[in-house]
């Protein structure tokens, strides 16, 4: 068997084991990145008729206030932005539709809310944004909302917004801490929502460019079957041909993964806390168009159907062929809808209804559907009892962990470059003060 010694090994290979390769290699450390299959994990983008369907939109919220935007800048990484339209954010509420109201300029051209009750959301936005209102994690948004006596129509306004933001069906459950902590930032951005030009695939391909260049090693198509432990450290990882050994590891892989590895481990215990844990599932229905359909608003989200629709092709130039239209509906499930073919089928009749209000004639025009029924945005779903995996535990010291899975900030793809920039300061602090010793 093949043995090869590094400063940092990395498995898993999506945006946050990705990332944090970039990022130590860019420090001058020896790394080495491990992933079972392609390089993106479920952040990919697939050309199909020269359409270029992601898995999964590629929008970024609040890009001013991201780790994504640190590592840009620390890493010079070439990404060209799109940002989002507020004003052409809108709800659909049946008749007619309204401002997203998502910003103080959307929340006075809202007709959600009326008179005195955009002076309440206002009242709670502005508490919100100067740190006051921080929630408490052992309630939940609804039961703060009930607590708090929040009028009826704020309250569903922001069940709403959480809805929305946290790909949830249930955003009653989301602990008012973390709701709180997400919209503080949200609230401050300039910049709410931004796509990349090009999709995720852009930003892998200047990730692998920088991992590249400082001469770190990329392995695809390797799974890590197992970990060798001495003492309180781990000493190497095994693919089926490589013995990868190293001083620091990081573990960018989803928490089902890491039990399988770690299961003889001191942690054994630790991650056992989320053997019941539950992703964010959703169902995800693009479309790509030969023609465009035009339309007043590039986002549509229907609260009562839980489905939105994101013109994709509007920001992202490389979406579709000239003259075409890349479309995405996302539509979220409840724990009950997970395994049931038959809500499957109902939702996907919703989700056809739904494009056809918004965007008639789509099925003229379609050239290529591209439906998911059952997808992971998250790998966690935020609830009561359910946060996020600590990224290191004092029994393995030298192993850290990474992935939206784990405590950090934002959600989605954010989660994922929070923990994975938080570890590799650690990583590089730790050995700064070791060095000083
Ligand atoms: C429909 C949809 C829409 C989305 N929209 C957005 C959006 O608009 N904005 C946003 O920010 N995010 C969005 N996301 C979420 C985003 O895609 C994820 O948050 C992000 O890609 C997660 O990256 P990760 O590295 O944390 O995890 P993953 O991508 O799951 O990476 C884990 C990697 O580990 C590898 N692995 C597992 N086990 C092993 C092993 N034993 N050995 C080696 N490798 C292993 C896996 O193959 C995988 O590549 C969306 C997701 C979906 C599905």
């Amino acid at each position: 068997m093949k043995k090869s010694q590094y400063d940092v090994v990395i498995v898993g290979g999506g945006l946050a084991g990705i990332s944090a390769a970039a990022m130590l290699s860019d420090q001058g450390k020896k790394v080495a990145l491990i992933e079972r299959g392609k390089l993106g994990g479920r952040a990919m983008t697939i050309n199909m008729k020269g359409f270029q369907f992601n898995f999964g939109a590629h929008a970024i919220y609040g890009r001013d206030q991201s780790y994504l935007t640190r590592m840009e800048q620390d890493l010079g990484l070439k990404l060209y932005w799109s940002d989002f339209t507020q004003m052409k954010a809108k709800y659909d509420l049946g008749e007619e539709v309204s401002v997203v109201p998502s910003n103080i300029g959307g929340l006075l051209q809202t007709k959600l809310l009326k008179g005195m009750d955009k002076f309440r959301f206002a009242y709670h936005i502005l508490f919100t944004m100067i740190g006051f209102e921080k929630g408490d994690p052992n309630v939940s948004i609804k039961q703060w909302l009930d607590r708090k006596k929040v009028s009826p129509a704020v309250k569903e306004m922001m069940l709403n917004l959480a809805s929305s933001n946290f790909f949830t069906g249930e955003p009653e459950k989301i602990p008012s801490d973390v709701f709180f902590g997400y919209y503080r930032r949200l609230f401050k951005t300039n910049i709410p929502v931004s796509y990349i030009q090009g999709g995720w695939k852009k930003l892998v391909e200047q990730f692998v460019h920088v991992i590249e260049s400082n001469k770190g090693e990329i392995y695809t198509k390797n799974s890590v079957e197992s970990v060798t432990i001495v003492d309180d450290k781990v000493t190497a990882v095994h693919t089926k041909k490589t013995t990868f050994m190293a001083k620091q590891f990081i573990f960018a892989i989803p928490p089902e993964e890491l039990k399988r590895l770690f299961q003889e481990s001191a942690i054994n215990s630790e991650l056992e806390g989320y053997t019941d844990y539950e992703p964010t599932y959703v169902m995800f229905y693009d479309i790509g168009l030969k023609k465009r359909i035009e339309s007043p608003y590039t986002y549509i989200f229907d609260k009562d159907r839980q489905i939105f629709i994101s013109d994709i092709s509007y920001y992202d130039m490389e979406a579709a062929p000239p003259g075409g239209q890349l479309l995405q509906a996302i539509a979220y499930l409840k724990s009950n809808e997970i395994n049931d073919p038959k809500e499957h089928e109902r939702l996907k009749e919703r989700i056809e209804d739904f494009y056809d209000k918004h965007y008639p004639g789509w099925r003229k025009h379609l050239v290529i559907p591209r439906v998911s029924k059952v997808a992971v945005v998250q790998a966690i779903k935020w609830t009561m009892h359910q946060r996020g995996l600590p990224t290191s535990f004092p029994q393995l010291p030298n192993v850290h962990f990474a992935g939206d899975w784990c405590q950090g900030e934002g959600q989605l793809s954010e989660l994922s470059f929070s923990s994975s920039y938080k570890v590799c300061q650690r990583i590089l602090e730790e050995e700064a003060a070791r060095r000083g010793a």
